[in-house]
């Protein structure tokens, strides 16, 4: 299995700076790093079509593709104890329009490469 980091122009600058994809904060869900399964993922379904709050308009997510390094640091979404401890309103929320199935998540920084 491989797993895969879509980011934009401005989460690449932040990946290339560590090596490492970070946790970050989604309110209700807490600090997660997130992947998928899909090396060619529906943008919409895998939460691409979000846009960087500061730079809306010049922010693609679907721009760049990272490869985790660290497969042992991520674990399924739908089994993971970050889920159990989530906020159900948050859980449906994200949930609803995407592929749950294929998301992977991580608490800690995920090494990484463009690819
Ligand atoms: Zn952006």
């Amino acid at each position: 299995m491989s797993l895969f980091h879509w980011t934009c122009n401005h989460g690449r600058a932040g990946i290339e700076a560590t090596g490492t994809v970070e946790p970050r904060l989604i309110l209700g869900l807490g600090w997660l790093a997130w992947f998928t399964t899909e090396p060619h993922p529906y943008p919409e379904r895998t939460g691409l079509l979000h846009v960087c709050p500061g730079s809306p308009t010049d922010c693609y997510r679907g721009a760049w593709r990272f490869v985790v390094e660290e497969l042992d640091k991520c674990h399924s979404w739908l089994q993971s104890t970050e889920r159990e401890k989530a906020e159900e309103r948050a859980i449906i929320d994200i949930e609803r329009l995407g592929d749950p199935w294929n998301w992977y998540v991580a608490s800690e920084p995920v090494k990484v490469r463009l690819g």
